[in-house]
């Protein structure tokens, strides 16, 4: 079986940023890449957010550097996906997708999340142009503009907040008649007085040329009181939660209630030793390619004073 020092789990910005610490460390990482080599970023076009590239920068570019930087430190990148971890043993055994064995030393699991989508065929189709799952992210392309966010919980108040303070109008789309977030956020969504919310309301499509520029939203669907409209906006925001991609984990590495990988204090130690998560799929909350980018680099080095200690 083949024996690695420290194995790399996703290839997002945690994952490059961890394979360029680990190859410069002279860890010898390998590196699988998933389903989605380069991670979320992607999915998206410019991103405007990242350190370093003042007129922004294409997501596909962005990954694509990080991947030749993590190439020049000599890190083994391999396309597939790690479908078993067995961590009752050390060194802890992986089961690649096309039915291969590793051992591993050290592990650091960047697999990221995936953002939930209602399902609507017109959320691919205005993806990128008018549709987002990310407030802190696209937000600033929508200011002094009408938009609405779909979602009731404490992150799509949140969101709805923040976009209330770049937008000329926010609209709160909210399935339920209340909202599922804590007092004061809902107070703080409730004063606002840019943040219009439509309870018991649903979105059936989106419309537009070039990009989104309204909605078709139907209120009390099925209801004698139905009332199906379209609603003008320039962007459509989507804040009904994340799906980290810990299914393979779950048994064995400590788990938040929505499935997100628990790390301990300041570092990226995982309950299990020698094993290190970074980015979204431990980060319920920032959910940003440079924090996601900040925890690979902290993982890789929690994996370098752990493989030191042991002498490895
Ligand atoms: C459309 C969109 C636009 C965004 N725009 C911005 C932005 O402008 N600025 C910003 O800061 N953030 C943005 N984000 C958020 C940002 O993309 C994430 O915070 C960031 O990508 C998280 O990085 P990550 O490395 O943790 O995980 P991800 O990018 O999610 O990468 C996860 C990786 O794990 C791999 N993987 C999963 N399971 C396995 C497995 N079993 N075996 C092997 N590999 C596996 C996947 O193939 C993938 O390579 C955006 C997100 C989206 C969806």
């Amino acid at each position: 079986m083949e024996h690695i020092r420290c194995l790399i789990i996703g290839s997002g910005p945690a994952g490059y940023t961890a394979a360029i610490y680990a190859g410069r460390a002279n860890l010898q990482p390998v590196e699988y890449c998933g389903m989605q080599t380069g991670g979320q970023l992607t999915q998206t076009t410019i991103v405007d957010n990242f350190p370093g590239y003042p007129q922004g920068v294409d997501g596909n570019q962005m990954m694509i550097e990080l991947r030749e930087q993590a190439e020049r430190f000599g890190v083994d990148l391999r396309d597939g996906e790690i479908v078993k971890a067995d961590f009752s043993r050390k060194p802890y055994v992986f089961t690649t997708d096309r039915g291969v064995e590793l051992e591993a030393d050290s592990v650091i699991i960047a697999t990221g999340a995936t953002a939930k989508y209602l399902g609507l065929p017109d959320e691919q189709k205005y993806m990128g142009q008018g549709v987002s799952v990310c407030a802190t992210c696209d937000g600033f392309f929508y200011r002094k503009k009408t938009v609405a966010i779909v979602g009731g919980g404490d992150t799509a108040c949140e969101e709805a907040h923040y976009l209330s303070g770049l937008c000329k109008k926010v609209y709160m789309i909210v399935r339920k008649p209340y909202l599922r977030a804590s007092e004061a956020m809902k107070r703080r969504v409730e004063e606002a007085e840019n943040i219009e919310i439509l309870y018991e309301t649903n979105t059936l499509g989106l419309y537009g040329k070039a990009g989104v520029e309204g909605a078709h939203v139907v209120y009390r669907k099925g209801e004698s009181e139905e009332r199906a409209y379209d609603l003008p906006i320039d962007g459509f925001f989507l804040a009904i939660g994340h799906k980290p991609q810990t299914a393979i984990f779950k048994d064995a590495i400590a788990l938040d209630e929505q499935g997100f990988i628990k790390v301990e204090g300041q570092n990226q130690a995982t309950n299990v030793e020698g094993v290190f998560a970074a980015g979204d799929v431990c980060d319920p909350y920032y959910r940003q390619a440079i924090v996601a980018a900040g925890s690979g680099a902290k993982a890789a080095l929690d994996a370098q004073a752990y493989l030191s200690a042991l002498g490895k």
